[in-house]
């Protein structure tokens, strides 16, 4: 029997028997850790806290063979302004259910994914102004990067042959720009204006911190939005939704 502490957010929920919580809490150094709350559901109960969505915050655990059970939990921050908004909610709700298919595909990058994730989950709890959608994608393009799934924007992903500025085909499935030629070669391409695959090379290299500030524009955030879920849907093998 093993104690731990670990911090961590609260990226998954789902109810089980009369009072009980699954929950999945990602943490940047010991990865996804599942476990159940026993009576966490009950009004008053001393783990109530940590059965919340979004929950971060300092858990103390038990490590036995058969699982975790937790034994403390001291929140940092509960981000409860994000019930108080559909969108935002949302927004970070997808955030989660993305990061905790990628923690499972890239064990290298769960410290920077969760950085990043922290970081947008307090843009949308805590920014007075912001465009949840733009968050959500923001954070998606910046997640290719971290993942090393880095679309190919300067060269036809099929022939090889550079590309100049100017609207592209996009293809999700090969992982990048089409030249004109070998247009034809994904007939599900995407039509990206040059302004689409700029964006995408600035908010690669975006801090964490300025992700209130960044805006696409809507026609360009609507394009990406195709391309980016497209592109994740195909290397997580099921459909992931940014809009
Ligand atoms: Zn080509």
């Amino acid at each position: 029997m093993e104690q731990i502490k670990i911090t961590g957010i609260v990226t998954h929920t789902a109810d089980f028997r009369d009072f009980d919580r699954m929950i999945t809490i990602l943490t940047p150094d010991e990865g996804a850790i599942g476990l159940c709350l026993k009576g966490c559901r009950k009004p008053n109960a001393k783990l109530r806290a940590a059965g919340q969505m979004f929950c971060f915050a300092d858990f103390e655990l038990i490590k036995r063979p058969t699982g975790y059970i937790m034994t403390g939990c001291s929140v940092r921050d509960s981000f409860f302004e994000l019930a108080m908004d559909l969108e935002r909610m949302q927004a970070a709700g997808r955030l989660c259910s993305l990061t905790n298919l990628l923690f499972e595909a890239q064990e290298d990058a769960q410290r920077e994914l969760f950085a990043l994730l922290l970081s947008a989950i307090t843009t949308l709890a805590h920014a007075k102004r912001v465009n949840p959608s733009e968050v959500m994608l923001l954070c998606a393009i910046r997640m290719l990067d971290i993942c090393g799934y880095q679309p190919q924007l300067d060269s036809c992903v099929a022939c090889g042959a550079p590309v100049g500025a100017g609207e592209r085909a996009f293809s999700a499935e090969l992982g990048g720009v089409l030249c004109d030629t070998c247009a034809g070669q994904d007939a599900n391409h995407i039509r990206m204006s040059a302004g689409a695959i700029s964006s995408i090379r600035m908010a690669m290299e975006l801090p964490n911190t300025k992700m209130a500030t960044f805006h696409f524009g809507t026609e360009i955030r609507k394009q990406l939005q195709q391309a980016i879920s497209a592109f994740f849907s195909e290397r997580l093998e099921q459909k992931i939704r940014l809009d």
